[in-house]
């Protein structure tokens, strides 16, 4: 089919929850290119929001979804799945969690997160901690509960009532939460580096100082690694930069490679509230989806991916901060690893979006004045040396124009 075809197809079958989407279709991918309908070709720099961590088409995950769809996909978690329990295994071998269950998506995996934590406090005599804290400009899904969770507006104000108990405070203000912390708090959550609002990191004093918290006042810490998981910020999990353990944290975006798959993940004191019939999923962690699971975070283990996460997004950060020198077109550059914000003194960013992927490079926006980029952790010097003098001039451009 044609773009044009396709695109009139969308408009007149799909919900329209995208608006106009950018002027591509995408056929084929390998590593960190995509090829669209027309044969144009793109270097991907968004991974599809931080998932595609081992680029497109590795062979590692080739291999492991069509030898396993070959054998059979799925059978329910009423009977033992040998990779349900390997990809189980090596979470816990590589992170300070004790246990795992898996669910299909970011938001269904904190949902989960969300009841272990009521039912640990329940199942200890204290039903009336309910409370849940996160951070205003976070994000944690888009089912009602963790829309409730997520302290932003913009995605709460048409779908209310939301799910009650849950408030937000500001990012790096412990006297801010100390104040929201009453006897009804059961946790608090948060993303240790906020993707979705622009790459916002939590610093390392007020995640030491919400660990202390929580340890004085009996609440629960959640971490959010859904996107900044999994290697992405240059170690294998977001908390590691911090020295400071939740009690329990969930995956998704990159981990099974762009598989549907979640993970919540906590020390054995609170998963053992969960007991038989306490939590369910039809398609969470099954065989498929666990045997994808297993080839991305094995690949990123073995191919050294954290460090070159942590090496190139050191590299693409240095070279974005070299621009920010010559330009006045970019204010900030910020982020950890592979995960990067470069905020513009000018609201462009949706153009500056558009005129990378007319050059042939993927990037995300974030409003009006922030690109994000989330690329591959396969990434290569070669890569961000490509992408610069693009951006460089483009950035350029606006600067004159706008
Ligand atoms: C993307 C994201 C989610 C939601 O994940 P879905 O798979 O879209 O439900 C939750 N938390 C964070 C931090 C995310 O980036």
């Amino acid at each position: 089919m044609h773009l044009n075809e396709i695109i009139e197809m969308d408009r007149k079958y799909y919900m329209n929850t995208f608006g106009n989407r950018a002027p591509v279709c995408f056929e084929r991918g390998e590593g960190m290119y995509l090829w669209d309908i027309e044969g144009k070709r793109y270097t991907d720099l968004l991974a599809g929001i931080a998932v595609s961590a081992l680029g497109h088409s590795h062979p590692a995950l080739v291999q492991a979804i069509t030898d396993q769809a070959s054998k059979f996909i799925h059978c329910s978690s009423l009977y033992y799945i040998e990779s349900q329990a390997k990809l189980a295994g090596l979470i816990v071998e590589n992170s300070c969690a004790d246990k795992v269950f898996f669910a299909n998506s970011g938001a269904e995996a904190n949902e989960g997160a969300i009841k272990l934590a009521r039912l640990y406090y329940r199942k200890k005599g204290l039903p009336e901690k309910f409370e849940i804290i996160t951070l205003e400009k976070s994000f944690h899904g888009r089912t009602l509960a963790t829309l409730a969770a997520t302290g932003q507006e913009k995605y709460q104000k048409n779908y209310s009532p939301l799910t009650p108990k849950f408030l937000s405070v500001p990012i790096n203000d412990l006297d801010a939460l100390e104040k929201a912390i009453t006897p009804y708090t059961c946790a608090v959550m948060l993303e240790p580096i906020q993707g979705e609002s622009g790459v916002n990191p939590t610093t390392y004093d007020y995640m030491h100082g919400v660990r202390e918290l929580c340890n004085q006042k009996d609440v629960l810490l959640i971490f959010d690694e859904v996107q900044c998981g999994l290697g992405r910020t240059g170690k294998l999990f977001g908390y590691q930069h911090y020295g400071v353990e939740p009690d329990i944290f969930t995956l998704a975006k990159a981990l099974a490679g762009g598989f549907p798959i979640g993970a919540l993940c906590a020390k054995d004191f609170v998963a053992s509230a969960f007991e038989p019939g306490d939590h369910g999923s039809t398609f969470g962690g099954n065989p498929l989806a666990c045997r994808a699971g297993y080839a991305v975070l094995s690949t990123i283990l073995n191919e050294k991916l954290c460090e070159n996460s942590e090496s190139m997004g050191q590299y693409f950060m240095d070279s974005l901060n070299g621009l920010k020198k010559e330009n006045s077109m970019i204010l900030e550059v910020r982020g950890k690893g592979l995960m990067i914000g470069v905020e513009l003194s000018k609201p462009v960013a949706k153009t500056v979006n558009a005129k990378c992927l007319e050059q042939g490079f993927l990037v995300g926006s974030v409003g009006e004045s922030i690109i994000r980029l989330l690329p591959p952790l396969i990434i290569a010097k070669q890569d961000i040396d490509a992408f610069i003098p693009v951006f460089r001039d483009i950035l350029a451009q606006e600067e004159l124009h706008s």
